[in-house]
């Protein structure tokens, strides 16, 4: 709007409306003037911000600023710069403890095979051929509570009510006598094997093939049978 279209010389009531329309106009120029301006100004602050960011991470010094990059890129290409991050260990967040061998990377609850122990393994130690069979079979291990009261494995392992659903193919049940909160674990098995010394636990009667048998000479006769093939 020219100055000259200031000179407003007001007669009428018809020349009074029109002259109100136009100061409304100009609130409504000014109010969206205001508003283009702070948000350039959020914009600025915010790359300076981006830019300060940048200019603290490893390689950055070889990497040259965010607009020197932008200006070398050729449209259409992408600017790739390599960074090597220096992490120590108190950067770390989550770590890894453990890694299920020859599984796949299953877990628990989606094992196609689970080796199941229970206090009939009557150690910590006691586990080590049911490690062995699981990870020829391309499975994993699961416990009763009762091996997990025990500190003998972690609760992760548990199979049951209080514990996890699983689901695999075939469910090797090693000294469990088969209480009801841990068939609420296991019920979803294809196949259970129940290796026990006692012919009459439930789990005996609960599985497809029953063992009757002390795990501790079963097992290592199984994994020579399987090593033999
Ligand atoms: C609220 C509640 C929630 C529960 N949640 C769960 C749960 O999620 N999961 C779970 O498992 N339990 C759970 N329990 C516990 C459950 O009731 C049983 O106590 C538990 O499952 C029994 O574990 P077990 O079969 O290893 O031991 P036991 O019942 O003591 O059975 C051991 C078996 O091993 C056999 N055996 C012994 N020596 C040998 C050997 N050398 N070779 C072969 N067999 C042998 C014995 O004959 C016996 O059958 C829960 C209980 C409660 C009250």
């Amino acid at each position: 709007m020219a100055d000259k279209d200031l000179e407003i010389l007001i007669k009428t009531d018809a020349e009074l409306s029109g002259a109100k329309a136009a100061e409304e106009q100009l609130q409504r120029d000014i109010d969206q003037a205001r508003t283009l301006n702070a948000a350039y100004e959020e914009l600025e602050s915010r790359l300076k911000r981006v830019r300060e960011a940048m200019a603290g991470l490893p390689g950055a010094a070889e990497a040259g600023n965010a607009a020197d990059a932008k200006t070398d890129a050729v449209p259409g290409e992408i600017a790739v710069h390599e960074v090597t991050p220096s992490l120590e260990d108190a950067d770390m967040i989550v770590r890894a403890e453990e890694a299920p061998a020859g599984t796949g990377g299953a877990s628990l609850a989606t094992a196609r095979v689970v080796v199941g122990g229970g206090r009939g393994v009557g150690s910590a130690e006691g586990f080590a051929p049911l490690e062995e069979l699981a990870s020829l079979l391309g499975g994993v291990v699961g416990v009763s509570r009762v091996v997990t009261s025990e500190g003998w494995r972690p609760h992760t392992q548990q199979v049951g009510q209080t514990g996890t659903k699983i689901t695999p193919d075939l469910y090797l049940a090693c000294g469990i006598s088969g209480a009801i909160q841990h068939i609420a674990g296991c019920s979803g098995a294809k196949h259970i094997v129940a290796i026990n010394t006692d012919a009459s636990a439930p789990m005996m009667a609960r599985a497809d093939y029953a063992v009757v048998g002390d795990l501790h000479e079963v097992l290592p006769a199984l994994i020579e049978a399987l090593r033999a093939r």
